[in-house]
């Protein structure tokens, strides 16, 4: 399993695919992506190996500047069915998630009683509906993302995009690895682990348990798990891997 975001100029789709592929050897059983371009987000699952979601993508290119999620799943919840696949989609954003939420039957039991429509059996799907519930009471994207972190128990890494603030990726880490890349030509790489990374970033700055943030293509604003702003802290990445 594994998780990949890309925030940059360069081809979205091609930088995420490839990313993936780079993560394969960690194992999963459906992948996908989401990539907003021309100011919408279009999302691609498929099941199996990642030639099948390339055979979905073919026809889809993006414009010149783009952000977009991408994972390979390995099931905990919910059988490996395109549906169960990452992203999960809301009304207006898309999640992908490495870990379990182990509290998601209680947020969902409410999230139905509250009449919202769920699409997969997978813990994941929470995590966005949860997060356009909070949005709908909050004028901040920010603090509509954080409470809904503060609201999940187990381990996750978490990248979100939403369509009031398509610039951006949302992203969280509590016992499941995540970094963030960049690069002098302004690019943004997130992964699971450095592999991706490797030929496209030059500095690094891995995620810590509890950090949560966004990242656009001018900064990268991080808080830490009592939401007080930290700096990122990068490190030249390691190409001897
Ligand atoms: N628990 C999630 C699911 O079953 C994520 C699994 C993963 O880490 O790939 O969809």
């Amino acid at each position: 399993c594994g998780i990949v975001g890309y925030i940059g100029q360069k081809n979205t789709k091609e930088i995420l695919l490839e990313g993936l592929k780079e993560l394969e050897y960690r194992g999963y059983d459906s992948a996908g992506i989401a990539v907003l371009s021309n100011g919408v987000f279009n999302s691609f699952k498929a099941t199996g190996k990642l030639v099948n979601l390339e055979e979905k993508t073919k026809d889809f290119t993006t414009d010149k500047f783009a952000v977009g999620i991408g994972h390979t799943r390995w099931a905990t919840h919910g059988k490996p069915t395109e549906l169960n696949a990452h992203p999960h989609v809301g009304q207006n954003s898309y999640v992908v998630h490495n870990g379990i939420i182990e509290n998601y039957a209680e947020l969902k039991k409410e999230l139905v009683n509250d009449g919202v429509t769920f699409l997969s059996q997978t813990d994941t799907e929470v995590i966005v509906h949860q997060f356009e519930k909070n949005l709908k009471n909050s004028t901040n994207t920010l603090e509509a993302f954080k409470k809904t972190i503060s609201e999940l128990e187990g381990a996750y890494a978490i990248l979100l995009v939403t369509k009031g603030e398509k610039d951006k990726i949302f992203f969280a880490k509590q016992g499941s690895p995540m970094l963030v890349g960049i690069n002098d030509e302004n690019e943004k790489y997130f992964a699971s682990s450095d592999t991706p990374l490797i030929g496209h970033a030059t500095e690094v700055n891995y995620f810590e348990d509890g950090d949560y943030g966004y990242v656009s293509s001018e900064e990268i604003v991080i808080y830490d798990k009592n939401g007080k702003k930290k700096e990122p802290r990068f490190v030249k990445l390691d190409t001897n891997k």
